[in-house]
């Protein structure tokens, strides 16, 4: 069994780690959107650099392949003859440094330097061939050791025939490779093995230190460009430093949303009604014994609590903060229901006692008068009730027309706790209460506190005085029994003759008792 701190700390503890649990899941889920999102803009930035490099070297080579047949068309021509149409195309072309003319494997015209006779071999290792080939390579023959792009065209079937394009990759490659940081540090052009980047010329390969490596092939031509990049998954992260505040600020009303909403869902409250609609309220009943007939005159019916999620909880524990709650007419009205439907387990006897406890705060307006009718007196029971009335509360919800309400339905008026809390002789007085009930306390007291046994003493006494039945609870041993006897108390209630128990295992204990 656990007490109220327990339970009440149990439930902030619990609503303290949702907030918690919502707190991060918003920081971690805005800053995780946030990175995913930037990492996808990274990344189609980054696509689309290299899209446009891809299109706007296209488009230097385009102009190439629809000069093509003119060009071949002048392969074998003298070089007198065509020298200026050469010159001309050249000059139409822009990008292109000179275009040379090569018959059985000779360079003999170039629009650059006119007539020539020289092997195209040793300019360029890789010609003549018999496919055309886009390459990088290195001028040497007018800006000797600068970097070009060569483009072939075979004219005849052995290749030894064709036409030379050079196109001045140096200067053109400020335009096409353009770095952008921080989304690409370099950029290079790629055809075949080798790579070409604005500041380094003619490499073999891509290097770089932390970046990663992006490439997209041209659908036109065989090259390709690559880019040095830091990645869009590092930019997003870098990026995400500025993106804190924003998650600080979700983070925090979220969790303030969270705190509003779990006020209600992870609250004690909330438990006890929903303990009530669950039907996890279980009534037990204690036996109260008249000590000279040795026999069970009554039962007091008390509730037990076990909770599904907390375990045990105990009476005095939930019954006060149901009382707070504004919970105990529900609570008590489900008691009265209950026992009301289980009466066939009690002794169909006029005078067998059945004690229900029922706070002040439902003697208010009626209600209680209201809530018997539907859910005692319908089910006609034959055995008495009484309605304990526990001190705890102020009475002053109890007036006089109540209390003879009561007596015009044959209902007993029980004080509970007598002696302990709010009452006074006037109140008594009053109310005519038809049974005191004698607190465990002063039970308890007797032949050990001499204080409170004088107490007990004294409301016996009292008892007699104002002929009301006095029943003593809390009799835990034969001697306390016998005391109060001889005191003249007979009704005597407690662990020395039954603890509570079920109310479905009333009739055998009953049976058991009486046999
Ligand atoms: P109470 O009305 O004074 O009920 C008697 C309490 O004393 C019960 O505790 C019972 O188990 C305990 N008791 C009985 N015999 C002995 C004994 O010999 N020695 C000792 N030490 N204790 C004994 P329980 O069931 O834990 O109930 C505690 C209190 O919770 C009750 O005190 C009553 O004020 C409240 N309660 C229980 N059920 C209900 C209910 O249905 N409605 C309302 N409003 N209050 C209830
Ligand atoms: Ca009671
Ligand atoms: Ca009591």
């Amino acid at each position: 069994m656990r007490n109220a701190q327990w339970v009440i700390r149990k439930y902030l503890r619990q609503r303290i780690a949702v907030c918690v649990i919502v707190a991060v899941c918003a920081f971690a889920i805005t800053l995780g959107t946030r990175f995913i999102s930037q990492r996808g803009i990274n990344q189609n930035q980054i696509d689309s650099l290299i899209r446009h490099s891809i299109d706007r070297m296209d488009t230097l080579l385009i102009p190439l392949q629809t000069q093509r047949a003119e060009m071949l068309a002048l392969v074998g021509q003298p070089c007198e003859a065509i020298h200026l149409p050469l010159r001309k195309l050249a000059v139409a072309l822009q990008t292109v440094r000179s275009i040379a003319l090569v018959k059985s494997g000779q360079l003999y015209c170039s629009s650059a330097l006119g007539k020539r006779d020289v092997a195209i071999h040793s300019l360029q290792a890789q010609l003549p061939s018999r496919t055309p080939l886009l390459e990088l390579t290195t001028d040497h023959s007018l800006l000797k050791g600068t970097p070009i792009l060569i483009q072939w065209f075979p004219a005849s079937a052995d290749g030894k025939d064709g036409v030379l394009a050079s196109l001045n990759i140096d200067l053109i490659s400020n335009i096409i490779l353009e770095s952008s940081p921080p989304l690409i540090d370099q950029m290079s052009l790629n055809v075949g093995k080798l790579y070409f980047q604005h500041e380094t010329g003619i490499t073999d390969r891509l290097v770089s230190a932390n970046d990663k490596i992006y490439s997209q092939q041209s659908a036109r031509f065989p090259f390709s460009i690559s880019v040095l990049s830091p990645g869009p998954e590092r930019l997003a992260l870098q990026n995400l430093l500025s993106e804190l505040p924003l998650a600080i600020i979700m983070s925090v009303l979220f969790t303030w949303i969270a705190w509003l909403v779990t006020a209600g869902r992870l609250s004690f409250t909330r438990e006890i009604s929903m303990g009530i609609a669950r039907k996890e309220f279980s009534l037990y009943c204690q036996p109260q014994m008249d000590a000279r007939m040795q026999r069970c005159i009554g039962v007091e019916i008390l509730l037990r609590w076990h909770n599904p999620r907390v375990g045990w909880i105990e009476p005095d524990v939930f019954i006060p903060i149901v009382e707070t709650q504004n919970l105990i007419i529900p609570l008590t009205r489900y008691v009265i229901s209950e026992t009301a439907q289980r009466l066939h387990l009690f002794p169909q006897d006029p005078n067998f006692q059945i004690g229900i406890n029922v706070a002040a705060a439902h003697f208010k307006n009626g209600r209680l008068l209201q809530d018997l009718q539907p859910y005692w007196f319908n089910f006609q029971p034959i055995q008495q009730l009484t309605v304990e009335l526990t001190e705890r509360e102020a009475l002053h919800d109890v007036n006089y027309q109540m209390r003879s309400e009561l007596g015009n339905q044959q209902i007993k008026l029980a004080i509970d706790d007598f002696g302990t809390g709010n009452s006074s002789l006037s109140w008594l007085e009053m109310l005519h209460p038809d049974v005191l009930k004698i607190d465990k306390s002063f039970t308890q007291a007797i032949g050990t506190d001499a204080v409170n046994s004088t107490v007990t003493d004294l409301i016996i006494a009292l008892g007699q005085r104002l002929n009301i039945e006095l029943v003593a609870e809390g009799v835990e041993t034969p001697e306390q029994a016998s005391y109060l006897q001889q005191h003249g108390v007979h009704l005597l209630q407690g662990y020395w003759f039954a603890h509570p128990m079920r109310i479905e295992e009333f009739p055998q204990w009953l049976a058991e008792r009486e046999q």
